[in-house]
Parts: C-alpha cells; structure tokens; sequence
C-alpha cells in the first residue's frame, strides 16, 4: 500500500491491498457528499473484503484512537448518505462482503453479509424458483438488507417491519470481539436462523440505530408469495377527507384483514414526484407548485395489496374491505393477479425492487434523469423526516395541515406519504425536495426540515429514525436513559471510535 500521512492507513498496509483504500480526492469528495448540505471531512475509505479484514481496522482504530464509521450499501439517501455523523472519520465500507451465506425454503430464511443488495437478493431468489419475497424498500434497489435494518427501515409488503423479521446477528464490538446474538453463541445451535431471542438477555436491539457494534451478518425471515393476490387504490378528494380515510383503515388494519406494511396514503405531491418531473412548462419556470393555487384539488390517494391463501378468502378479504371503504372514498378499484398475471411483475408488493422512486429526487431538476441514478452526485436534494403517529385520524390530520403550511411557507411542495405498518401506529414521511444546484435552495430546506423537526416534536410526535443532522436535535430525555446509553457506549468502546454521534444521544449523557 502507498505511505499516506495518516498513521492508522500505514499500520493496516498488512491487512489491506491498495486498491481497498481510498484516499483520492474524487473518492473521499463523493463519500463527503450527501443529498443535502454537510461539512464533515472524511479522512479515507477503507474497504475490507471480509470479516477478520473488518475486525483488524477495527483494533487499529482503536490503537491509533481514530474513529471509523462502517456503511453497507450506502445508499441512506435523504438521511445522510455515506457522510459520517461526525467530522474526520475513516469510512468502512463493507460493501464487498456480498455473500449470501445460507438458504433455506423450508424455513423461509436467508442469511446475508452487508453488502447484499434487495436487487441481489431477488435475482438469487428468482435463479432459486423460490416461492419465497423479501419485503424491498421504495428506495434504491442496490441499497443493502442489513444497511436498512440497522435503520430500523420500512419495507413494502408482509414482514416489512423488518427489525421484528431477523435473527442471527454476527457483530463485532468496538474493541475487536466477534459476538452473536440469539442461538448464534453455540456451536452448531439448530435454531439460530429461526428463533430470535435465544436464552439470556436479547441483545439485537441494540445494535439497530446505535454505534455499539459493526454488523457482519443477519438472516432476514421471507415470506411465502400469496396463491391469491390483489391490490386496490381509492382516493380523496382533499386533506379535509384525510381523518376519515385514516380511521377507515386502522380497524381494517388491526384486524389484520390488511396486514401491516400493506397500505399506504400519498398525497398528489408524492404522486407527482414519483411518475415524473416538476411541470416547468405550466409553470412558466416557477416555483413551487401549489395545487390548491391552480384551482385543482389536493387529492390524495390509497394503495394496499390483499395477501390470501386461497381465491375464496380473498374475495371474502375485499368484501369487507369494499364495505369498510364504501361512501367513504371515491375511485375504488381492485385488481387480482387471475384476471390480471400481469399484476405479479415489477410489483414492490411482492418484492421486485425498483428505482422509480429514486426518480422522486430529480422532481426540482431541470436536465434529464440520467440512466444511472446517483442523487449524492447528481446534487439532487431530498431531506426525509420520519415520523411516527398513533393510527388516530384525530391526532394525525391537524399535524399534517400544519405541516403543510410550513413547508408552503419555505416555498416547497409538501411531498406526504403515510405507510400503515400496524393497527396501532402510522408512519409518515416527508420529503423536502430541491435543487441543491439553485443558490440558497440547501439552506432553506434545511431550515424547513428544522422547523418542521421543532414543530413536530414539541408537539410530541417524535421521530422514529433520524438523518444525520438530527442526532441531537431530539427533546432531552426526562429519565436516565442517558446515564443507560453513556454507560454502555464508554463499556463496549472506551475510546469512542465507533461512529461517535450516531445515535448515541451524548446531549443527554449525565
Ligand atoms: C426515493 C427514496 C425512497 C426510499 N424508500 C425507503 C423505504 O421504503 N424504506 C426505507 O427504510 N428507506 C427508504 N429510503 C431511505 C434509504 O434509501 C434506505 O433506508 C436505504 O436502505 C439505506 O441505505 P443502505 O441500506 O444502503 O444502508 P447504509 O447506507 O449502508 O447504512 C445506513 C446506516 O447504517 C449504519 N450501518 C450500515 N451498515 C452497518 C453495519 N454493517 N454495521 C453497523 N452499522 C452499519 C451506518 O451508520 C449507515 O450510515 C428511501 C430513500 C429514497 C431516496
């Protein structure tokens, strides 16, 4: 390896070839940059091709006392990228631990490194002739399972709360220990891929959304595809109609006649955004668009898929869904994969990733969307802000048009989405999106997303996942959880080289 100026990069010469070190300007410029305005310096790049490679940075970070921040995909766009939380970190990128490690039809299960991909996982699943799907994101088809379930992220479909849908994690601790959470401690254990909790303390948890652990492999739990499948959309006219929509759904929801993660509400914004580009030419090159201005409604719209067993079940399934919905919304319409085959390709629901959505982050640019989507190089700005609500159109609508209102203020298209992932609660997803390219336009919607942050917390809804700008922005706790996370951080990693500021919520250390 080429002698750099950075200490730690000459000591792990022995562990690493050249090539898996990146210290140019062009890499470490493209790992700096993010959708949205950062300033934290990256020092290099590492890329280990396994997990002993991983585990040597990591003793050396720790001898030299410098801190590395491990990615999987690297693709948390709208929430940071590949950018650090703190400034001058080293990356690791685990991207070239692809493997996919373990297999299982019978059992429904698959057990990954964290570079697998949603796309990766589907080709293999496909080359299989498995009657199996991963529940996939909305996001890039080449972000990474594992990247998005130490997120704590949402999939599309069946087990797509996905922190409840794995087991078997293999972790290497801040100094350099490998552990394994559930079975995985024993040799040989039978039930490690599918049983979750093990015997003793469960310890996942902790390893989502934290900076006490480097995750080198998980299983993720598949879903058998249905033998009877449908989906629907319906529509409202405006958000006056939302309170309604919402409490239509819930009791649905909680009676599992849809299961969690099977339905989801846009608003016309998000619609807009996904199937195409900022109306320039009705606009006259004007920003932003206002629907209500234009004199048309600002609709919103529903979409869920029915999984069944049988033709006959899932009739009686869009029966009572059909009442529930009856008078209440217009344009209800179902399809079923017998009439239409078709309905089973390119479907999300089934998990067939696509980047469609990703499409969402050119919505403000003016040249056209590349083959090759990549919205860090391309300056697209998306800032996401993910909330959680109680499933209560009482308590959801009067949030929302407030919400609506600050962003119209800053100029932006309030881009809405709600994904109904149990009976009891509801996540919502806003989306800032701009041209980082305008001049002024990566300062506004930063002090949009932070108004909005500010607003929304003092009012008690709490985000569920946090971008990187946000890890301290969250109201203090009223507890000891502090005392709790400080104890455990300083315990598993003295030095505090593991993606310091992730998570680990130092403001309210005591
Ligand atoms: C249009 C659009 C739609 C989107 N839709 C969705 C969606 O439907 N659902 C959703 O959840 N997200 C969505 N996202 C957000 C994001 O793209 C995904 O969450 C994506 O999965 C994150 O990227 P990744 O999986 O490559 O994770 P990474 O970027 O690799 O990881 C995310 C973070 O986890 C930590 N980390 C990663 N790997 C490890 C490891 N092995 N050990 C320890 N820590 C690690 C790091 O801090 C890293 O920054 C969307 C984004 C866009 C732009």
């Amino acid at each position: 390896m080429v002698k750099t100026s950075i200490p730690i990069l000459n000591v792990l010469a022995d562990s690493l070839d050249a090539e898996n070190v990146l210290t140019d300007t062009d890499s470490i410029s493209a790992y700096q940059t993010a959708t949205f305005i950062t300033s934290q310096q990256v020092l290099a790049v590492l890329k280990p091709g396994d997990a002993t490679q991983v585990q040597a940075c990591v003793k050396v970070a720790n001898q030299h006392k410098t801190p590395i921040y491990p990615i999987s995909g690297g693709k948390n766009w709208g929430l940071g990228s590949r950018v650090p939380v703190q400034n001058n970190c080293i990356i690791l990128d685990l991207s070239r631990l692809n493997r996919i490690l373990d297999f299982n039809e019978k059992l429904a299960y698959i057990t990954v490194e964290p570079g697998v991909t949603f796309q990766q996982v589907y080709e293999f699943l496909r080359q299989q002739n498995s009657n199996l799907f991963l529940s996939v994101i909305g996001g890039s088809p080449d972000a990474s399972l594992i990247g998005n379930l130490l997120e704590r992220g949402d999939g599309i479909g069946p087990y797509g709360e996905r922190a409840t849908h794995v087991c078997g994690f293999e972790v290497i601790l801040p100094t350099g220990e490998f552990i394994h959470t559930g079975f995985g401690r024993f040799a040989n254990a039978s039930a490690t891929p599918v049983s979750r909790w093990g015997v003793g303390p469960a310890s996942e948890g902790l390893f989502t959304q934290s900076n006490l652990g480097i995750v080198t492999k998980m299983t993720f739990w598949l879903r058998p595809l249905p033998q009877f499948f449908q989906v629907f959309t319906c529509s409202i006219p405006d958000v006056a109609y939302l309170s309604g929509l919402l409490d239509t759904i819930q009791p649905l929801m909680l009676q599992e006649i849809i299961q969690g993660n099977c339905c989801s509400v846009w608003n016309s914004y998000k619609v807009f955004a996904r199937q195409g580009r900022y109306p320039w030419k009705i606009m006259d090159g004007k920003t932003p668009l206002h629907l209500k201005e234009l004199k048309r409604f600002e609709r919103w719209f529903a979409s869920g898929a029915i999984y069944s067993a049988s033709r006959e079940q899932g009739l009686a399934q869009r029966q009572i869904i059909e009442q529930a919905l009856a008078g209440k919304v217009e344009e209800l319409v179902f399809a079923d994969d017998d009439s239409n085959p078709e309905l089973r390709e390119d479907n999300l629901y089934l998990g067939v990733p696509s980047n469609q959505n990703v499409k969402s982050t050119y919505w403000r640019k003016k040249s056209p969307i590349p083959a090759q989507l990549d919205p860090d190089r391309d300056r697209c700005g998306t800032l996401w802000l993910c909330l959680v609500f109680p499933f209560d159109g009482v308590v959801i609508s009067p949030a929302v048009e407030t919400i609506e209102v600050i962003i119209k203020q800053y100029q932006f298209e309030p881009n809405l989405a709600f994904n109904c992932n149990s009976g009891r609660s509801i996540h919502l997803f806003i989306a800032i999106m701009f041209d980082r390219e305008v001049a002024g336009e990566d300062e506004k919607a930063m002090s949009c997303h932070d108004e909005l942050l500010q607003m929304l917390t003092q009012a008690g809804h709490i985000p569920y996942r946090l971008g990187i700008q946000s890890m301290n922005s969250l109201p203090p706790a009223q507890d000891d959880y502090g005392f709790f996370l400080r104890t455990l951080k300083q315990a598993l990693d003295p030095n505090d080289i593991l993606a310091p500021g992730r998570y680990d919520f130092k403001n309210d250390w005591k």
